[in-house]
């Protein structure tokens, strides 16, 4: 099977370019922050604080996730029920970065992320994926982007959608949890060594796609020209 690794931080815009990418490479795309965000959704219904790693591990054997590709969009179950638009909540961002700093909820998500790689060509992607889930990925890219022009996507995105947000805000949000997700003593995002390192500032996403696009056919044997 053939995986491809994409991590980066929040807003860099790995999710819409992986799923760009992988549409025009007939991948699956496996989109691992829903997962984590999928754990915090069940802990916020549970009235469980997301950051008491004690009562997140224990709540995780009542919980089953799973992501189902219907009509090429990625659907993302807890306990059968779909919680694709409510993972996308921005409580949900903050309750899944804090679940993601317990070791338990690593452990338990890193299977499924596993047996989804080993049985799909797919991109992946996440903070870990080319450092701990899939180290053997035959290509690893680190995508970022400037933190105000992350913001600043988000703003835009948000506004279009008629959510009421200031900048300033979501620009704290994204440097807290830029830095809770490179501080944390499990897994920290970081690039794989072998990992290719891509800006995003200053392109747009067809010219990203592009990129991923092309770095993929480099590794696929029947795709070279
Ligand atoms: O990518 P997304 O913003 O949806 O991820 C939500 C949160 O899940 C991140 O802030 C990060 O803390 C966590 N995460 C992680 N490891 C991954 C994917 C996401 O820790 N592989």
């Amino acid at each position: 099977m053939i995986n491809i690794a994409i991590d980066g931080p929040s807003g860099a815009g790995k999710s819409t370019a992986a799923k760009g990418a992988a549409k025009e490479l007939g991948f699956i795309y496996v989109d691992t922050g829903a997962m984590y965000r999928a754990v915090g959704v069940a802990a916020l219904q549970r009235n469980i604080a997301p950051d008491n790693a004690a009562a997140v591990a224990a709540m995780l054997p009542e919980i089953e996730i799973s992501l189902r590709f219907e009509e090429g969009e990625q659907r993302v179950y807890l306990n059968g029920e779909d919680v694709s638009k409510t993972i996308r909540l921005p409580e949900a961002s903050m309750a899944a970065s804090n679940v993601s700093a317990v070791p338990a909820v690593r452990a338990f998500l890193f299977d499924l992320q596993k047996s989804l790689a080993a049985k799909n060509n797919c991109i992946m992607d996440g903070r870990d994926i080319g450092t701990v889930v899939l180290p053997d990925a035959q290509l690893k890219i680190f995508l970022t982007a400037s933190a105000e022009e992350r913001a600043n996507r988000r703003y835009k995105e948000l506004i279009e959608r008629g959510t009421p947000v200031e900048y300033d805000t979501l620009l704290a949000e994204i440097k807290q949890r830029d830095y809770n997700d490179s501080h944390r003593a499990i897994a920290p995002l970081k690039p794989a060594p072998d990992a290719v390192l891509l800006d995003s500032s200053d392109l747009d996403l067809a010219q990203v796609i592009e990129k991923i696009t092309a770095m993929a056919k480099e590794i696929m044997p029947d795709e070279k020209a």
